[in-house]
Parts: C-alpha cells; structure tokens; sequence
C-alpha cells in the first residue's frame, strides 16, 4: 500500500497490547469460492461462498474472521456428511465461530456459507463510492478488512486461490484480481454475470473487487496484457499510466528474474480512496490524484509520483504479493522493499529525474521519526487491527529503504539483486519473515548482511556518529564514536551500537568504506582535507562533526553530490535541533548553498527555515530574518526567472517552484505571482504545468477574497482533472487573513469535502503558523463530525501527527486532556510521538533563542 504524503508517525509506552486476536491454526483454508452481488441503490450486497479447508485434528467448532456481516446457512462437509453448523458472533473480535453437533473429522472439508453485508462508507472492506452523480462498490482490504467483505481466515500466513464471480448491473461492468473468464446474461433479471479466473495462492487482504462503469485503456509488457481503468469522465488522463506500467513490468521481470506473477495487470482509479494506492494481486486499485495526468499539462511532481506509486504497487506483486510476511509484525518486508524498489525502473527509464535524491530524502523522512524516542523498531509486535494500522509509517516505509539501500551499496547492486531474487524465487507463493531475507541475502552475497540487517531491524532509532579528524602523515584519521541519536536538546547519551557499513571520502578520494562494529573506532583514510563521514550520503547514520568541519565541507572541492548534500544538511539541522551546535552554523551551511541548482537541496533547505522562522525567531526577528532569507535566496530567483524560459528543463521548473516556495513571504514575489495566476485564469498555456501550484500558493499567501472566490470556483469547475482541482484545494489552507482560514476549517468538514481529503486538508491546517490555533479548537468542538470523516485508515494518525508542529507546552497539555477524554486507539502511538515533538521544540527554542540572536545581530 502506498501511504499518501509525508507521513510522519509512533512508542509502545503505554499502549496496550491487549492479547492476540490471532486465529486457531487447526483448520487452514485452501480454496475460496465467492459469489457476490452488490445492491448499489440500497447499499448492501449478499454474498454465496464456499471454502475448501484442511483440518489437522478433529473439531467442533472452526473461527475464521467476520464483520458486520449477517450470515445465514452455513453448513459444513466432512467425511461424507454434511452438517450444520451454529454460528457465534464475537464482535470485539471480529471473529465468527461454527460449532457443529459432532466432530469434524481429520482432512479435507468446505465450509457453505450465505450471508449479507453493507458497501459501508468507512472507504473499508467492500465499499461505496460515489462521482458523477452514481455509485460503485469497491474494495480495501489491506489491512483486516477483507472480513467485511467475506468470512475469511483473515492473517496473511493463511494463503489461499480465489475464485471470484460477480452479478452486477446489465450497464456496468466488474474487475476483480484473476482474468475474466465469462460474462454471460442473468440470471437474474437487469443483471450479468461475471466470472474471473482462480488467482495463484495469495492472502485474504489482496482480494480485490470493483464495480461500476470503469472504462479502460490498454497496453502490454510481454506477454501480459496491462489496462488502466477509471470513470468514463477521466478515461482520457490514463495514458501516461499505462506507458509507466508497461516500462516497469518489463524493468522488474528482468530485474528479479521472475515474470510478473499473474495472468493480467489492471490499475484501477478510484473516486474515494483511503490510502495512496493499493497492490491487490493483478488489479491495483488507486486514489484518482495519484494515477491520472493529463499528458499535456501535467507537472514533472505528478508525473513523477504517478511513476513512482504504480512502481511501488508494481514491485509489491513480488514484494508481498507472491512472498507474503508472515505476519504484520513484518510489514517492512512489504513496505519498505517497495520504497526501495520503486526507484529502480525510474532511474532506468527516466534518469533526468535523479532518483538516487530521490533515496536521499526518502532517508531524511525516516529520520524525521527515527530521531525520537518513541520512534519504534523496524519489526515491532502488533496484534490488534489498530496496532496493525498504525505500523504502515516511515519506519515500515522510508527507514526500511534506506536500511536496504545502504545494505545494497555496501555489499554491491549486483550482488544484492542476486540475493533478493534468489530470496523470492525460494519463497514463492509463500511466507516468509525477517530472518529469511538476510539469512537468504548473506548466503548469497557472503556478506555479513544478517548482522547488519538484524542491529537495525530489531533495535530502534538511529545511529549518532561523533567524530574527530586530524591529518597524520598524509592521511586522514576519523576516531568516530557511535552511540543512539536523540533529538531532544539536552538529552542523556544513549548507549547502543550497531552493525553499520560506513564510507569515508576526503578531497577527490572516492572514499573508504568499512563496517564498523564497536562502540569507538578509527578509520584511516588516505589523502588530507574535509572528510565526508557519509560518502555517497547513502549511510543510515547522523554525523557530528566539529562545527568547523561543517563550513570546510561545504566549500570543498570538488563540492559534494546532491545526495551527499541533502545529507549533511540533515545532520547539520538535527545537531541544531538537538542543541550540539548553535543553530547559525546550520544556517550558515544554508547560505552556502542557497545558489544550489539541485531542486531538493533547495526544498530541503526551505523547509527547514520555516521551521526556524516559525520556532525560534520570536516576532520581533522575523522581519530581519525573512531579509537574509530574501538576501540569500532572491538572486538565486532572478538569475532565473519566475516564469519558464524557452528550453527549461523539468528540472530548472522544479528548482523554481522550490524558490517561489521559498520566498513566498515576499510582496514582491507575490504581487509578480498574482499577475501570473490573474493570467493563468484566462490562458492556462501562460503558465508551465510544473510552475501552477507553487504560483497559486505564492499568489494565496498574499491573497484576498476576491481570489479566494476564484479559486474556489475554480477548484470546483476542475473536478475531471484532478491535478487541477488540488492545485486550487491545496492553496486554500494559504489564504492568510483569519475570516478566510476559517472558511477553509469549515470547508474541510463539509460535505463539499469527500471523506479522503478531509484529513489531509486538516492537517494542512494544522501545521500552518496562523490557523493552527483555530483549526484545533473547530476539531475539539466538532469532534463527532471529525471521527466520522476522519476515522478510516490513516485519517487519526495523520490528525495527530499534524498536531506535532505545534511548539506550545501549554498546546500539548490541552492536546492530551483532549485525547485522554477522547481515545483513538489507532493513534495512541502516533499521540505519544507527537507529545514528543512538540516537548522537543520547546526545549530547541529555549537551547537556541540566544545563539540564533547572536547569529542574527551578525548578518
Ligand atoms: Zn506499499
């Protein structure tokens, strides 16, 4: 699955494990049989299933998982005869129990089952979305939601074949995971039947079903047909989809030495969907925003995520999908091998994008989380559904991929990628856990990769290495200490090593790399001059290093890679915020580079000096602080333009999105950008696609009714393109003046709102200095309104984590009286990070407000 943005989430102080919700293993389902038939004008469907199971010991009673759903018939077939069978609900559970009169007996048996269920508006299990004036019923299973769909043997070791028909409307059509094998009239009257091949063996929460009046447009990879599927209003922005995909199956079946595991691939657009994407085996479903571009007029930002997300749910059809973890205790072995893998087949296909920056802020990310001490190990025990939801966060995700990235350069991609094919072809259509993968990798690579994947898999947080360097003889001395990062100033040092591969570079030396071990080391490195303790920026380590060094790498020659930029500008930030260095010598590095043409170097740097605008300037800097911004940053700006020039690349676009972002807080910068968008309005083509969305911001930040009035009717006259539409939705949480943020507030709870949206607009609101305050107090006292619109998968933990940008003990408390008065079990460890964030930037104000004012008086 594929979480939608920047994410950031996690402790188990406090959380209650409960006990496991797990299933008895004596009765395994080999085969399933499902019959649906969705009444989309009522809301509800029923459903005829059949399942075969193997009972390794004689029973009664057979629990599988269940959830508002409302059986009829179930009877059993064992040994000849057939019984039926009792049913008992355990709701808490979402368990339903089959006791029968006398014994089952050993060996095969199936299980009948009628029964009826709701299409829910939770976005979960098999739901109902609703465009263009219809409904469609559509489905979520990941994670145990494949239980209000079907009683299922709902855990991802219980791997089974599905085969799926569906009666649907005469007018509509259906996709489910296998290949349609017929689609005959009837039986019943207005209706058609669709059956679908049995799928390979795979587990319940990759089930998928859809129906409606999807249109298609195909491609292939081979052998294997490809269609990109949406409402007949968007069929015309799927066609960069399929060309992606169809790059990407080809990339990734040389890549693993597998062929593409099903029969078919569809990518399915989805008018309402919770996550970002979803890799259902051969039919992935897709939040619309993230899979449709208008080839004309889309950004390089889209064109890049729709890449990138159907890359993700394309290399989970290996990862996840034909070697499923054993359990979600595991899930890194889904997500994390999915974020490293996208990047792969872009990089082949479309090296002007860079992808290895694109590993670099992956890493940045994982650190946003891993820096805290409530972050969380990459495996970590979970039992319940709540427990199980809240570990799809950087750790699953972008730690993961940085921790294989590192592993990959270390032992050589070539290596790597013979040992992760060897690892999948072993476990083919089964199950694996952690243990399997590095104990496959290290046999294959001869390599220690178990030692170095077991210190960060099993122990959390980051590596700090503190290092000294002198020059001895010609040849550069780094004595490094290794101990955990903490990022709260004033924190005790925390003992913990790892296993950790560490590359060294001084001047041109393409650097020496080893794997350091022990508490305290030192690695000789020939030749003298600045040593980048981080060479390639690839490691997954923080670098103290003495404050003077920073400047020497930053002037070097020849200059660091963007990587190795984004790097340093990391660590330089966290030892800022962790009270190591005075926050001017993180600023200073900034100033260095502000004329950097790499456009996430730039965006790395942006965001960071908002964050010390925003909390560690008081009011009374602000305006000296935003002209050495403006100093630094404006002749970076007009040495380009604000508007794109014959022969720009998509990346000098992207470098000028950044510097618009920048500086949006200059009236200049925003007179020049409202022009721009006054023109845009009337001539779409004035503006480079890639350069629309940061301009609406800019012209937002410094915007008045009148253009908030055009933004919204803008906003609502560009529903069949939805780039367009979220361009003008994003902008409105920008609006600076009270009276228009609170019309934002009310319109993200508003029915104008779909329910996927809600929680991203409000945390827009939230992490923005001016309706943070307001936004928090309409949630609190709209609280009802909120957890319908919000309660689904991912929505509170997106809450709560947007309320960790705040920067106010006196905020944090009444956060947590509220949510004491009102728990969201599936954000209690989200909660216990975001107390964490916001303790943390008090305590950097307090450690910084000083040495940032001396810093100042200096410029
Ligand atoms: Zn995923």
């Amino acid at each position: 699955m594929r979480i939608r943005f920047l994410f950031l989430t996690l402790c188990l102080i406090g959380a209650t494990t409960a006990f496991a919700q797990r299933l008895p293993t004596n009765v395994t389902p080999e085969h399933y049989t499902l019959w649906f038939a969705p009444d989309l004008e009522h809301e509800t469907f029923r459903g005829r299933e059949t399942i075969a199971v193997n009972i390794a010991a004689p029973t009664s009673t057979i629990t599988l998982n269940a959830a508002e759903i409302t059986f009829g018939e179930v009877t059993i077939d064992s040994g000849g005869h057939t019984s039926t069978a009792k049913v008992t609900l355990n709701e808490k559970d979402e368990t339903a129990t089959f006791t029968t009169s006398s014994p089952l007996a050993k060996g095969p048996a199936t299980i009948q089952i009628t029964y009826t269920g709701i299409l829910n508006g939770q976005l979960r299990g098999f739901y109902l979305s609703k465009a263009n004036g219809r409904k469609y019923a559509v489905s979520q299973m990941e994670a145990t939601d494949a239980r209000r769909a079907f009683p299922s043997f709902d855990e991802p070791s219980f791997k089974a074949t599905f085969a799926v028909t569906l009666m649907v409307d005469a007018k509509d059509t259906a996709i489910s995971n296998g290949r349609q094998v017929s689609d005959t009239p009837g039986p019943e009257p207005g209706k058609h039947t669709i059956v679908f091949a049995p799928t390979p063996k795979m587990s319940s929460y990759l089930v998928a079903l859809l129906v409606g009046d999807f249109v298609c447009r195909s491609g292939a990879a081979g052998n294997t047909p490809i269609r990109v599927c949406a409402t007949p209003d968007k069929q015309a922005l799927t066609a960069f989809a399929v060309t992606a995909a169809e790059q990407e199956v080809k990339f990734f079946n040389e890549y693993f030495k597998i062929p593409y595991p099903y029969e078919k691939l569809d990518i399915i657009g989805v008018p309402d969907f919770s996550a970002g994407a979803m890799e259902n085996a051969g039919a992935i479903t897709f939040r619309e925003r993230m899979l449709l571009a208008d080839e004309k007029t889309a950004s390089v930002g889209l064109r890049k995520s729709v890449a990138s997300v159907i890359a993700h749910e394309l290399a989970h059809q290996w990862f996840g999908d034909l070697v499923t973890m054993k359990w979600w205790d595991d899930i890194w072995l889904n997500e994390g091998f999915a974020t490293w893998a996208a990047n792969k087949p872009l990089a082949a296909w479309k090296p002007e994008w860079h992808m290895d920056v694109n590993v670099a802020t992956e890493k940045q990310t994982a650190l946003g989380l891993d820096v805290l001490r409530s972050t969380r190990a990459i495996h970590t025990t979970v039992n319940t559904p709540a427990e199980i939801n809240e570990v799809f966060d950087p750790i699953a995700y972008e730690k993961t991929g940085s921790v294989l990235s590192m592993v990959e350069s270390f032992v050589g991609p070539e290596k790597f990628r013979a040992g992760v094919s060897s690892y999948l072809s072993k476990y083919s259509l089964g199950n694996a856990a952690g243990e399997d993968f590095w104990n496959e990798v290290t046999r294959v690579t001869e390599k220690p990769v178990n030692r170095i994947m077991k210190s960060f898999v099993d122990q959390p947080g980051a590596p700090l290495l503190t290092t000294k360097t002198k020059c001895v003889n010609g040849q550069t001395e780094v004595a490094i200490t290794q101990s955990r990062f903490i990022g709260d100033p004033g924190s005790p040092k925390t003992a913990q090593h790892w296993t950790l591969p560490v590359c060294v570079k001084t001047g041109a030396n393409p650097g020496v790399c080893t794997v350091v071990t022990e508490e305290s080391e030192t690695i000789r490195v020939p030749g003298c001059g600045a040593a980048m303790v981080n060479a390639g920026g690839v490691g997954y380590y923080l670098t103290e290093y003495e404050p003077a060094a920073v400047m020497e790498l930053a002037r070097r020659t020849p200059a660091l890679t963007a990587p190795e930029k984004i790097s340093l500008l990391g660590d330089e930030w966290r030892m800022a915020r962790s009270g190591k260095h005075d926050v001017g010598v993180y600023l200073d590095l900034a100033a260095a580079w502000a004329r950097d043409t790499t456009p996430e170097v730039a965006g790395e740097i942006a965001s960071r000096l908002s964050s010390v605008r925003a909390d560690i300037a008081d009011a009374a800097q602000r305006p000296a602080f935003d002209a050495w911004v403006r100093k630094q940053f404006r002749p970076a700006l007009d040495a380009i333009g604000m508007t794109a020039r014959p022969g720009d690349t998509d990346e000098i676009n992207s470098l000028r999105g950044t510097l618009l972002e920048v500086l949006s807080g200059d009236p200049e910068v925003q007179k020049r950008a409202r022009e721009l968008v006054e023109r845009y309005f009337d001539q779409p083509s004035s503006l480079a696609p890639t350069l629309v969305s940061p301009m609406l911001q800019v012209a937002a930040a410094g915007g008045d009714a009148a253009l908030y009035e055009r933004y919204l009717a803008k906003m609502k006259a560009s529903v069949a393109t939805p780039e367009e539409y979220y361009r003008y939705f994003n902008a409105l949480a920008i609006f600076p003046t009270p009276e228009l943020r609170q019309r934002t507030i009310e319109f993200a709870l508003s029915d104008e709102v779909r329910t996927q949206d809600t929680s991203l607009l409000l945390a827009q609101l939230l992490t923005t200095a001016g309706s943070e305050d307001a936004a928090w107090a309409y949630i609190k006292s709209h609280w009802t309104t909120v957890v319908a619109k919000v309660g689904g998968f991912m929505g509170m933990p997106t809450l709560a984590n947007a309320l960790g940008a705040s920067c106010s003990a006196e905020k944090s408390a009444d956060i947590k009286a509220f949510f004491d008065a009102h728990p969201v079990p599936d954000a209690a460890r989200t909660l216990q990070q975001t107390y964490e964030r916001i303790a943390t930037c008090t305590a950097v104000d307090a450690r910084q407000s000083a040495a940032f004012a001396k810093w100042l008086a200096a410029q």
